[in-house]
């Protein structure tokens, strides 16, 4: 789960890592009532889950409260990069000397923990890693050992961060271990004119797999503003993500939809459609109440316009599959108002055929190959037939 900015600096905060004072708003009333709380300038700042916001406009500094209302009406309501903005974040502002990188993270491809850290912070780290790379430092870090202050001394030496900023990155270390992190990044780590260290930015992601372990992180995905349909697949615990385009996906297996969303990709493109609307996996159990559930969410995308439903069968056969659907669809009802393309195959598949043809469902289509599915469908959302 990635977290939001004012809750990774919440995180921060609890490990005694600095950070500015900052309030929360949702509306620039509440906004201006934090800039008085807060007193003198404050920066104005977008919660989304996405970088780069101070370029794109997220971020910007103002005066006192009035100011504060004024840029926070303007920053509320945006969106950036498909990320609608429902909250800022409200911070005292800093005298800024110097901004610094750091970051502690998984590294999967290396089998260790890695620490970054650099002297060119605040601008975009990815272009100091491409033309720089001299000026991104990476250190392994054993998880036996940890970061003490001895170790985070020889980290800020060789990215030349003020040796101060030590402390700072042993706190953040505890961050990543105590919240079971698999990422923790500053960017900027800053430091003042007055020669305070302080994270001015904060994204963490938390490692789902230990959620169990931290009841407290609960209150973090209750608090996500994020996308509806997104927030509605999780409760009844589907494998969701919303995208862009018009056709809605289904299938069984992330593999297979991975692969489903490319095969779509393309037959949209071909056939003037958008291209697929979601991914959901359904899993091994596509029970009923599993496939309505889906259905359900994918049908609540208003920019729906036909959806593929790509089942392999294997240990739930293809009758098991097809039965969900037409059960789905009666539970569904006069919810169910778009067209379904299935594809079905693999274990037990002409008995799952039958069971549909038998249904003969007015807004379903059976097809059998992949690719001649997705082209139906991506025809039924361009609106070139039925
Ligand atoms: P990001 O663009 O999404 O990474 O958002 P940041 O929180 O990193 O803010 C972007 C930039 O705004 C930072 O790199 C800083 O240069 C600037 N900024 C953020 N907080 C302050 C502050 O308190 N004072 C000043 N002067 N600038 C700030
Ligand atoms: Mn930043």
């Amino acid at each position: 789960m990635d977290l939001l900015e004012h809750q990774a600096r919440d995180l921060f905060a609890a490990h005694g890592v600095p950070v500015p004072r900052g309030r929360v708003a949702a509306t620039p009333d509440e906004a201006r009532a934090a800039a008085v709380d807060l007193g003198g300038a404050v920066v104005v700042k977008a919660q989304v889950k996405t970088g780069g916001r101070g370029k794109a406009g997220g971020v910007k500094l103002a005066a006192g409260p009035d100011d504060a209302a004024r840029i926070a009406d303007e920053i509320l309501g945006m969106d950036l990069k498909g990320h609608r903005v429902h909250r800022v974040l409200v911070t005292e502002a800093s005298d800024i000397a110097d901004e610094y990188y750091v970051s502690y993270l998984l590294d999967r491809a290396d089998r260790t923990f890695l620490a970054m850290a650099s002297a060119a912070g605040g601008m975009d780290i990815e272009e100091v890693a491409a033309t720089r790379p001299e000026a991104l430092v990476k250190v392994p870090i054993d998880l036996r050992v940890g970061v003490d202050l001895v170790r985070a001394r020889r980290i800020a030496a060789a990215a030349r961060l003020p040796v101060e900023a030590a402390g700072v990155l042993v706190r953040l270390w505890d961050v990543f271990t105590a919240e079971d992190a698999t990422l923790v990044e500053v960017n900027p780590l800053a430091r003042t004119r007055g020669g305070e260290i302080v994270a001015l930015d904060g994204k963490v992601t938390l490692d789902d797999n230990a959620a169990f372990r931290h009841p407290g992180h609960r209150a973090f995905a209750e608090a996500d503003t994020g996308d509806p349909l997104e927030q509605q697949a999780a409760e009844q615990g589907l494998n969701y993500v919303k995208l862009d385009g018009d056709i809605g996906v289904i299938g069984n297996g992330a593999g297979l939809v991975m692969s489903t969303l490319d095969v779509v990709a393309a037959a949209a493109q071909d056939a003037g459609a958008v291209g697929p609307a979601n991914f959901l996996d359904i899993g091994g159990g596509a029970s009923a109440e599993i496939m309505s559930a889906g259905l359900g969410v994918i049908l609540g995308d208003p920019a729906v316009r036909s959806v593929f439903v790509n089942v392999f069968g294997g240990i739930t056969a293809c009758d098991a599959v097809a039965d969900g659907i037409v059960k789905a669809l009666a539970l569904l009802g006069d919810r169910a108002t778009k067209p379904l393309v299935v594809r079905l195959d693999g274990n037990n598949v002409a008995e799952g055929r039958r069971i549909l043809d038998e249904a003969a469902h007015p807004l379903v289509t059976v097809v059998a190959t992949m690719d001649d599915a997705a082209r139906e469908a991506a025809k039924l959302a361009a609106g070139t037939e039925g």
